[in-house]
């Protein structure tokens, strides 16, 4: 039998490639060139406020701690939404509740989330170091914005509501 990589179409020798970490096709055969791009070219990236850690996932791979960060990537998507452009999303991960679901301008900080600069200082300060909160930076085909997800788990919502108020 003939294994070739999932994404290159590659064939692999016996016992010498990598595997897809995340999604539906966790476990196919992905060799090692394209092992080494799909992180180099990240899709999302998202951090846990509680752990501080910065992880990034492809389209074929994730190396996460995290595990709900981990359960995060494995719901990553693309949507088109025409023949040229499109969004990666996810979905809430296990015992989290998706607070924001918005984008925003890489150049000017433009978006239209009227929450955004709330957001965006409560992940800058250390207001949230010890709840598990989630921001997830998913990737879009304008190079110029970005996605935006926050996931907070279940019993730390009302706190990170009153603190997205205050600031
Ligand atoms: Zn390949």
């Amino acid at each position: 039998m003939t294994i070739k990589c999932i994404s290159c179409e590659e064939t692999l020798e016996k016992d010498d490639y990598a595997c897809v970490t995340i999604g539906e096709d966790a476990g196919e055969p992905l060799c090692w060139d394209c092992e080494s791009d799909d992180l180099a070219e990240a899709v999302v990236s998202a951090k846990k406020t509680s752990d501080g850690e910065t992880y990034c996932c492809g389209n074929y791979t994730s190396y996460a701690e995290d595990p709900d960060i981990e359960s995060y990537f494995d719901t990553v998507k693309w949507t088109s939404t025409d023949a040229w452009r499109g969004y990666y999303s996810g979905s809430c991960p296990p015992g989290y509740k998706k607070v924001a679901n918005t984008w925003f301008c890489g150049t000017d900080g433009f978006s239209p989330s009227d929450e955004f600069d709330a957001l965006h200082s409560l992940f800058e300060s250390d207001k949230l170091d010890d709840l598990d909160v989630i921001y997830a930076f998913p990737r879009t085909s304008n190079v110029f914005s970005t996605g935006l997800e926050v996931y907070v788990r279940n019993n730390h919502v009302e706190l990170f509501k009153s603190l997205l108020k205050e600031v």
